[in-house]
């Protein structure tokens, strides 16, 4: 029998996955060697004026505050508060992870700094000239160059999400001599602006996967990826790279690059490639170089992007839900003599390497216990594969087995992922596939509950004569 059940501690992929990876860096960073002179790189930086001289003593007079950090200086029309005059410090905490996540020399990140205007009353900032020339209708935030603009939001955390969107803006733009397309740019934007701040401490996150609502009032990513799926509007990964930010875009807009960002970012078997895009913002034919890096498993990518877009949520672990599809040197076998399988609770689906057929039937038996969750002060939830129901998930018990058949790569693109209509097991059911394909499993849980279960299921599947 195939193994395919990687039980590890971080990821529910195995670690034969970074060995492709980094053989496909090493073609692409010489490619890319090739094609980005830094010479290029410098000249596009070198474009971008340095921030406007600010008379602070006339500003004041003015009604204005200015508030000094080490790598901004802040101009506000808003009166003092502690989640205001705190955001100095934000973008001082702020700057030296995005050298680090850019790959930027530290010293000359920090000498780097910006002008940031974050505003109440327009016409205030008008009449002083410190508004964008021809871009003063901009809606909620604008980056050129070493300033930026960010219009007051009523949740401190929404304001820090915008001035740090639009300070990413500014990073890219002078350290990498452009921010990509639109898709991209606004990806990295809303990718590395989602975050949580410790006032207290002064730890900031970058990239954070907001755990629940009340962490970030105002962003509602999640829910307006899932509201456009629900409606039926499932953007594939080619339309989300369609949106243009030329034209000032809806805030679903801002979701659905956020959500392609996080899910390529968070993905342990496309993290490595989406990251290696960073370096090839200045290159025309940049989502040509996008398609060429994932061109090999764009299916398994766009299979799992449906299931993560249709089942996105609050604190969704994306390397837990990560799926090991078969691979040349591990290819599924035909279920011809019985076989044992186990299915992780801590993981999401998971491949059995077993093809089974249309129209046959098939006998699912499933033993063991496992822990499927917890209370909140700690004592765990037992379950068995006939799952609890203390819980429910997407309209299943908790702990329950579920069965999912892939017909891929019969069918040339899939318009739907097989993991989006599963077939609930349990403890003993016959299932008699649709369509033929290899069969995965999963012990039936939240993407955003993985990480407190333990322990695994036995499964038996033999064909029924
Ligand atoms: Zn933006």
């Amino acid at each position: 029998m195939k193994r395919l059940l990687a039980t590890r501690s971080t990821s529910c992929l195995a670690a034969a996955v970074k060995f492709v990876a980094i053989a496909l860096l090493g073609c692409f960073v010489a490619n890319a060697n090739a094609q980005t002179p830094s010479a290029l790189r410098d000249r596009a930086i070198q474009q971008w004026p340095a921030e406007r001289k600010i008379d602070e003593a006339r500003l004041a007079r003015q009604g204005f505050r200015v508030l000094e950090g080490r790598q901004v200086t802040l101009v506000t029309d808003l009166p003092a508060s502690p989640a205001v005059d705190e955001l100095p410090k934000v973008v001082d905490a702020a700057v030296p992870l995005l050298a680090e996540r850019f790959d930027v020399d530290p010293r000359r990140a920090r000498k780097w700094h910006v002008l940031a205007m974050v505003l109440a009353d327009r016409d205030k900032f008008q009449a002083a000239g410190l508004m964008p020339e021809g871009n003063e209708q901009f809606p909620d935030g604008l980056s050129i160059g070493y300033e930026l603009w960010v219009a007051d939001q009523p949740s401190e955390y929404y304001r820090r999400h915008l001035l740090l969107h639009e300070l990413v803006h500014s990073f890219m733009a002078t350290h990498l001599g452009s921010c990509g397309p639109g898709w991209y740019m606004e990806g990295m934007a809303e990718l590395l602006g989602t975050h949580t701040w410790d006032a207290r401490t002064g730890r900031l996150v970058l990239g954070a996967m907001p755990a629940d609502r009340d962490e970030v009032p105002m962003w509602g990513r999640t829910k307006l990826v899932r509201d456009a799926v629900s409606e039926d509007r499932l953007l594939p990964i080619a339309a989300v790279m369609r949106i243009d930010n030329r034209q000032a875009l809806d805030v679903e807009s801002y979701a659905w690059v956020w959500a392609l960002a996080k899910f390529l970012d968070a993905h342990p078997r496309y993290q490595e490639r989406f990251r290696l895009l960073q370096d090839q913002t200045l290159q025309p034919d940049f989502d040509q170089r996008f398609a060429e890096l994932f061109e090999r498993d764009r299916s398994d990518m766009e299979s799992e992007w449906r299931l993560f877009a249709s089942s996105l949520e609050y604190g969704h672990d994306v390397e837990r839900e990560a799926i090991a599809f078969p691979t040349p040197a591990a290819s599924p076998r035909r279920l011809d003599t019985p076989a044992r399988v186990k299915v992780d609770a801590a993981c999401g689906w998971q491949c059995t390497g077993l093809v089974v057929e249309a129209g046959k039937a098939y006998e699912l038996k499933a033993s063991g216990r496992f822990v499927i969750g917890a209370e909140p002060d700690g004592p765990p939830w037992p379950s068995e594969p006939g799952g609890i129901t203390l819980d429910y998930h997407a309209g299943h018990p908790l702990g329950k087995l579920l069965a999912a058949v892939d017909e891929r790569p019969s069918a040339a693109a899939p318009a739907t992922s097989a993991f989006l209509r599963p077939t609930p097991i349990g403890l003993h059911a016959n299932l008699i596939p649709e369509q033929s394909g290899v069969l995965y499993l999963r012990l039936n849980d939240s993407p955003a509950g993985l990480d407190d279960n333990r322990g695994a299921a036995t499964v038996s599947v033999r064909r029924v004569p």
